[in-house]
């Protein structure tokens, strides 16, 4: 009489064999111990160098995003006047595909030597967080670089009021809160 091998048997049998020897859960832990090991002695970028953690420690250290990311806009300021970039152009609300960008001016005269040229000069913006895709064409279509949108992403708020950011905000960008274990 001849013997017939069965190979579905074998991997039963080995299959129990592993469980029973719990190789699976090993070969676990050896993954984790792996990583850990290597949480001591690896440099991570930003944050505590000699902490031996490789998790993000968001909120006490800022969170890293990936360098194209987009999140709360900032009106940018001229460095040296401290005045503002913005023209009053409206090419940004106009490039908006959701409206909610809402720039305002008037026109003031402006004295350059003999002559009075009438300006026009911005007055109040509106940029509504909550409505907004993040697509970055109004920024694209700002002619003096000063509408931007930056990587901060702590837009939540309490009231729906809050999405609605005015020039000042824009201007100055949002104070964080700063937390601490
Ligand atoms: S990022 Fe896009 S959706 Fe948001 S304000 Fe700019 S153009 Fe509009
Ligand atoms: S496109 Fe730029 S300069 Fe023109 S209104 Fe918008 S922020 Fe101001």
């Amino acid at each position: 009489m001849t013997v017939t091998s069965v190979p579905g048997r074998r991997r039963t049998f080995t299959n129990a064999i592993k469980r029973l020897l719990l190789i699976d859960l090993f070969k676990g832990l050896a993954v984790t111990f792996k990583y850990n090991l290597r949480a001591l002695y690896e440099k991570r970028e930003g944050g505590n160098p000699n902490q031996a953690i490789y998790t993000e420690q968001y909120p006490l250290e800022p969170a890293r995003v990936s360098e194209r990311f987009r999140g709360a806009p900032r009106l940018n300021l001229d460095p040296e006047t401290g005045g503002t970039l913005c023209i009053a152009c409206d090419l940004c609300a106009l490039a908006c595909p959701v409206d909610c960008i809402t720039v305002n001016s008037t026109r003031r005269e402006v004295r350059d030597g003999e002559k009075v040229n009438k300006k026009k000069v911005l007055t109040t913006f509106f940029f509504d967080t909550s409505r907004c895709m993040f697509c970055n064409l109004c920024s694209e279509a700002c002619p003096t670089d000063c509408l931007e949108l930056t990587q901060s992403f702590e837009l939540a708020v309490y009231h729906r009021s809050g999405f609605r950011w005015d020039r000042e905000m824009l201007e100055k960008g949002v104070k964080y809160v700063k937390y601490n274990k």
